[in-house]
């Protein structure tokens, strides 16, 4: 009931969706609040237990620490029919380096993320002999009759490889959100929302590059989920940090003479059509994101430099490029 309310006190407030039906296979689980200390014990190095209410105790795999405290939990089942634990706790963000290096984050088109820095990280995805299996499961389950003992077998292996994938995707999300947060005072992100905003809004002065790369890709889909899941980490652990910045024109305007063309990007390498200078595509989208978010991370702090981090939220308002 708590969460159902607040499903619809963020339905009401315009953020979300209205709450849907619960189905069977669809983010199946629960949440246990009010959990006291001695509801949860450690029987050996990798299994401990839970109490659960009404169920009693199950054990599980302790693989990593449990917080001190815990109040609430959540037992959930992924579509591959693994079951989890998950103690709930606020982690204490990872500290600013305190150098005041800012850096630009870009989504890029061959590699995932593109740093002001000149790095590229790139998601990773299934292998060549993972990617050749899905499909040939596939086309098994094309051929499967409806209904039959076959067809949920290759569903299953299906599910498993897709599983697999988002787990790869997951990791390598939480471990480049960490190593940014780490690294870097300020971190300049595109904000999406302002992207589609202005692209519905009217006939757009989003960059017709980004459209491009939008529709590049098989996995457009999951990159934009997978985008918001990296964005929504990074405010999580770098809070006040993180700079969102209006997507528009990144891509096309020259970070060296700051001149702007469409013709200057021609797919993943940059060249600008009024002074030459020549860049990674991507890595000089982040250079303009990275600068935008400079500015604005000066305006934020009322113009002091030497403030140290942030420790308020950034207002949005003041942080919405257009
Ligand atoms: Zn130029």
């Amino acid at each position: 009931m708590k969460d159902f309310a607040q499903a619809m006190a963020n339905f009401f407030g315009g953020t979300h969706r209205r709450p849907a039906w619960r189905k069977r296979g669809q983010g199946d689980g629960f949440r246990i609040v009010a959990v006291k200390t001695g509801d949860v014990r450690r029987m050996s190095r990798n299994v401990g237990e839970v109490r659960i209410p009404k169920v009693g105790w199950v054990r599980f795999r302790w693989s990593r620490a449990v917080p001190g405290g815990v109040k609430s939990y959540r037992v959930t089942r992924d579509r591959a029919g693994r079951w989890f634990v998950a103690f709930a706790a606020v982690p204490e963000p990872i500290p600013a380096p305190g150098t005041g290096q800012i850096v630009g984050v870009d989504r890029g088109v061959a590699v995932t993320v593109a740093l002001s820095t000149g790095e590229t990280g790139r998601v990773p995805a299934l292998g060549d002999r993972e990617r050749a299996r899905l499909s040939r499961l596939l086309r098994k389950l094309a051929r499967a009759g409806r209904g039959s003992v076959r067809r949920g077998k290759v569903r299953a292996a299906i599910t498993r490889l897709r599983a697999r994938e988002t787990d790869r995707r997951r990791d390598w999300i939480e471990k480049t959100t960490s190593e940014l947060a780490r690294r870097f005072d300020v971190i300049g992100i595109e904000d999406l929302n302002i992207g589609g905003m202005t692209r519905s809004a009217k006939g757009t002065p989003k960059a017709p590059a980004r459209n491009v790369r939008q529709k590049a890709g098989l996995n457009r889909g999951i990159l934009t989920a997978g985008w918001g899941r990296l964005a929504g980490r990074l405010e999580d652990k770098a809070p006040g940090r993180v700079v969102k910045v209006g997507p528009a024109f990144t891509s096309q305007t020259c970070n060296a003479c700051r001149h702007v063309a469409r013709r200057s990007r021609d797919q993943a390498l940059f060249r600008c059509v009024a002074c030459g200078h020549q860049d990674n595509a991507d890595v000089n989208a982040a250079k303009n994101i990275r600068d935008i978010a400079a500015g604005l991370a000066v305006n934020a702090r009322g113009g002091d430099r030497d403030a140290g981090p942030v420790k308020r939220e950034p207002q949005r308002d003041l942080l919405l490029m257009r």
